[in-house]
């Protein structure tokens, strides 16, 4: 039962469990987007391992792709030695690329997190330009390893740890909910991306040369904020003209999730540099970045790892990647994501505690609030956590996994695998509606 393992794994797993807390119960059985626990109760999966599973829980396509490997012989461990598998891994990454981007790229396979591919970026672009700080965005996600958690814009998790990444600044992300500037939508963006440029080109602004910037195109730990293309693409001119490298952080957002394949692909810009993981290991670990030829300054060794050659990851991603090319998924997404989205802002209407829905494709994020609190200049309403919990527990308990994230973790995100179906929609959009119902009664 639940119970069982739930007390085993408090016993001897460390304090730092997180998603048990808020989720217990104990997976026994998953396929597709419905995950079975150990009581046998159903539910629909909209996280997915935070957005890792685009084609949900053990679709054929990839159970036979790590079945093939399996039976042909072929290694499942090669360090960074290449194989059939990997080649063609590759083929199929740079074919989803937009070809301005891959003609001139090269990959470099890190360790099997997200984190992993973000250390390797920033070591990559502090070696290029031979500078030492860094560039992020308020309430940023990027991992929790040292460099990583240093480029992470939530203080919580940093608390309790000093000498992470010393030189770090941490630019405002276009949050028109909250934003920082009390300025509603265009304005907000627009003076925030001015207040990049200025700083950047003030030599005595204190963080005038720094040797890169990551950003993600849709902040999903944060709070599910979706940049508008126009920022991203002001961001894209102004990095370029000051000889920075521009890091985009896709571990969330690529393959698909926000309806493009990769999420910068919006706003037609390219990165200087890609990170990957997640879905690209088709349910496995794995984590890649991608860059321009550029910026392949690594003399041999310069970065390494031992577990860059997860045959199997390779060959999971590979069929996942394929499947989303082949049924236009990303399109899907966009679909789907847009009736969920819909749905959403019906039960906005009938509810008090929702102050926004957003997303982009089947990354969506529901703003709880206080209303009682009363509005700001901007019509935002303050957050409300504990009523996000409340809602998140009356979902679980009516069958529907959702986490929460935000600065503040009072926005309900929706990440199902992108392969659901409009009529499990509806049924995900009835459950939530109750579940608001309830929590709010
Ligand atoms: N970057 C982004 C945008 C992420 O969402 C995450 C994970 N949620 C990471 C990096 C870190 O990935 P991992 O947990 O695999 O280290």
């Amino acid at each position: 039962s639940n119970s069982h393992y739930l007390e085993s794994q408090k016993r001897r797993e460390s304090n730092a469990r997180t998603y048990p807390r808020k989720i217990p119960i104990a997976i026994r059985e998953a396929s597709g987007i419905r995950v079975k626990d150990a009581d046998g109760k159903m539910y629909y999966d909209c996280l997915a391992g935070a957005g890792t599973l685009a084609l949900g829980h053990n679709h054929p396509v990839v159970v036979q792709a790590i079945r093939d490997v399996l039976e042909s012989g072929l290694p499942l461990h090669t360090l960074d030695l290449t194989t059939p598998v990997k080649e063609a891994f590759v083929d199929e990454l740079f074919r989803l690329l937009p070809p301005s981007f891959a003609s001139r790229a090269r990959i470099q396979f890190c360790g099997p997190s997200g984190a992993d591919g973000v250390e390797a970026a920033v070591k990559l672009v502090k070696t290029a330009t031979g500078r030492r700080s860094m560039l992020s965005y308020q309430g940023g996600y990027h991992g929790m390893t040292h460099g990583a958690l240093g480029l992470t814009g939530n203080l919580q998790p940093k608390r309790d740890i000093a000498g992470l990444m010393p030189d770090v600044h941490f630019l405002p992300y276009p949050y028109s909910y909250r934003c920082p500037f009390e300025l509603g939508g265009e304005q907000g963006w627009r003076v925030g991306s001015k207040f990049i440029e200025r700083t950047l080109n003030d030599p005595e602004s204190g963080i005038a040369s720094p040797a890169g910037m990551i950003v993600e195109a849709v902040q999903g730990e944060g709070g599910v904020i979706p940049a508008p293309d126009e920022w991203l693409r002001e961001v894209r001119r102004i990095t370029k003209e000051s000889g920075i490298p521009l890091i985009m952080d896709e571990v969330q957002t690529g393959f698909g999730r926000t309806g493009a394949m990769f999420a910068f692909q919006h706003s037609g810009i390219v990165p200087d540099v890609l990170v990957l993981s997640k879905a690209i290991g088709g349910s496995l670990p794995l984590s890649v970045v991608v860059y321009s030829e550029e910026l392949d300054v690594w003399g041999p060794g310069a970065h390494a790892g031992t577990f860059r050659g997860n045959q199997l990851a390779m060959a999971a991603g590979l069929a996942t990647m394929a499947f989303i090319r082949e049924n236009r998924i990303d399109e899907h997404a966009t679909t789907i994501g847009g009736r969920l989205q819909e749905r959403l802002c019906q039960i906005q209407e009938q509810s008090s505690c929702i102050g926004e829905v957003r997303g982009r494709g089947l990354m969506i994020g529901v703003e709880i609030v206080d209303k009682r609190g009363g509005a700001d200049v901007l019509g935002s309403y303050p957050a409300m956590p504990e009523m996000a919990r409340a809602i998140q527990q009356a979902c679980l308990e009516r069958g529907l996994i959702i986490e929460l994230g935000g600065r503040h973790g009072s926005v309900v995100r929706f990440l199902p695998p992108l392969i659901v179906t409009e009529e499990q929609i509806e049924e995900i959009a009835a459950i939530f509606h109750d579940a608001v119902g309830a929590a709010e009664r």
